[in-house]
């Protein structure tokens, strides 16, 4: 596999034998923004406890705080809305929705859910038993959390690689097989329903998994009975990263590529949020009747009918429609384009960033950005705020703050990577913003020496990075 395969924007360009990217949409409706003072955003910082989770989206001009429902719907989208059939038991937009998952990613039984942790409570409840261990490539915030309160372990197998910020492994969403045998062999495989196996890496930056390591996944786990779980959030930016970067994949499709990466797996969770090209939503798949069932049975506890699981009609339609929009291979071609030119830019100015850049975001390096503050300063959260209070463009940490604490310790968890999320929502902003945020990005990065740190005065028992507050050193 090549290590230094170029992926600039430039070559991209060429690849596709054209001269320039450019958005493959144009703009019908339009949403102000608004600008602020710095005496206002230091008003709005105090008051959200440095907190960019706490601040109001009124007081933010470019809002990057995440990808994750924050997508611009299309005209065929919005018409959908229109067709919502408000039915409480077998809606059509149901069923279209059922068709869309079962032909764009091959699943067998679908179980509409109200988003991403709606079916990752459902998944750990069905498939996890107390004293179960779950191995995955690295962790995202929810899915731990549901797997933990199913009574399972959480286990990292994630290549070192992906800790390293400055590797440049074209896969460091890869799971580390040789880990992955380890912990079989120390608690068993029957101690392990299921790998948890997410594409591409939010923690890492974005970080893709290679077709050649599902398929040795899948070769390793299924003569041992352990199920491969596919978190499918970000499945066709991983898709691309595949047709870039693998040999024999450069003239497949996003959809072709998409579909056989989920043929290795044996289901999958999904927040519609991100991908699918929804405002709200989520769905799970299954391959197996049994555990369709017990979910089935599972959702109208928690979720509502099995028919449309906390979502409304129009939003299931929406749903439908966004799935087969976001696996055409213009849509992630530009959707990945964009972030890779504000990585790119911030590369050329000499800012500390993740490297390859991944899918959804650019990844600040904050421990690089003020090598002076120790991690118990929180320095990606103190990036944030700086950012904030320096244009009024809204990150979010994931670093210290958001790995939470140790059940057993009670002591930090101590992430290798401290990171400050640049998240670009999809078919929202332009390349004009992606130049303001890269040089209000180089404004703090020139002022870098003055930043302090920060001191947490409210902690949150779960997912704290969601409401803990701080306060300036
Ligand atoms: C957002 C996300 C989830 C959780 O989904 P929600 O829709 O936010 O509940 C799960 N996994 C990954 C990788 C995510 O990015």
């Amino acid at each position: 596999m090549p290590q230094d395969r170029p992926t600039s924007l430039h070559t991209m360009g060429q690849q596709y034998g054209r001269r320039s990217w450019a958005e493959p949409w144009k703009i019908k409706m339009v949403e102000p923004l608004k600008t602020t003072t710095r005496e206002q955003r230091e008003a709005a910082a105090t008051e959200a406890g440095y907190n960019t989770f706490l601040l109001r989206s009124a007081d933010v001009y470019i809002d990057l705080l995440t990808d994750s429902g924050t997508s611009a719907m299309s005209d065929r989208q919005w018409a959908g809305m229109m067709l919502g059939d408000e039915a409480y038991a077998g809606s059509v937009n149901f069923y279209h929705l059922e068709s869309a998952v079962q032909r764009f990613y091959g699943y067998k039984h679908i179980v509409p859910t109200h988003q991403g942790r709606g079916a990752e409570h459902l998944i750990s409840q069905v498939m996890i038993e107390p004293g179960d261990h779950i191995p995955g490539n690295m962790y995202f915030t929810t899915t731990r959390e549901h797997q933990e309160m199913a009574g399972g372990k959480f286990h990292d197998v994630i290549i070192d690689e992906a800790h390293d910020p400055q590797s440049l492994h074209p896969f460091k969403g890869n799971i580390d097989l040789a880990k992955l045998r380890a912990l079989i062999d120390e608690v068993g495989a029957d101690k392990i329903p299921y790998v948890s196996l997410a594409g591409t890496v939010n923690m890492a930056g974005g970080q893709p998994v290679s077709m050649a390591n599902v398929k040795a996944i899948r070769a390793l786990c299924e003569p041992l009975g352990i199920k491969v779980m596919l978190d499918a959030t970000r499945m066709v930016e991983n898709a691309l990263f595949i047709q870039e970067r693998e040999d024999g994949y450069a003239d497949r499709s996003i959809a072709e590529i998409l579909l056989e990466f989920c043929s290795y797996t044996d289901g999958a969770w999904m927040s519609a949020k991100k991908d699918n090209l929804v405002n709200i939503g989520g769905w799970l798949a299954v391959n197996d009747w049994d555990t369709f069932e017990e979910l089935r049975n599972l959702v109208v506890v928690f979720e509502g009918l099995h028919t449309y699981g906390g979502m409304a009609g129009r939003d299931m339609e929406a749903l439908a429609i966004g799935i087969e929009e976001a696996v055409k291979d213009e849509h992630v071609r530009s959707r990945v384009g964009q972030v890779r030119y504000l990585g790119e830019l911030l590369t050329e100015w000499g800012v500390p960033i993740v490297q390859p850049i991944g899918g959804h975001a650019v990844f600040l390096d904050a421990k690089r950005f003020y090598p002076h503050l120790a991690q118990d300063l929180f320095p990606a959260q103190t990036l944030a705020a700086e950012l904030y209070l320096d244009s009024g463009i809204r990150s979010m940490e994931r670093g210290i703050v958001s790995a939470g604490r140790d059940p057993k310790t009670g002591d930090h968890k101590r992430p290798k990577l401290e990171l400050t999320r640049l998240t670009i929502p999809r078919r929202v902003y332009t390349q004009a913003h992606m130049d303001v945020v890269a040089e209000s990005v180089k404004a703090c990065f020139d002022a870098r020496e003055s930043a302090r740190g920060l001191r947490m005065v409210y902690e949150p028992k779960y997912l704290r990075f969601f409401q803990a507050r701080f306060e300036p050193i």
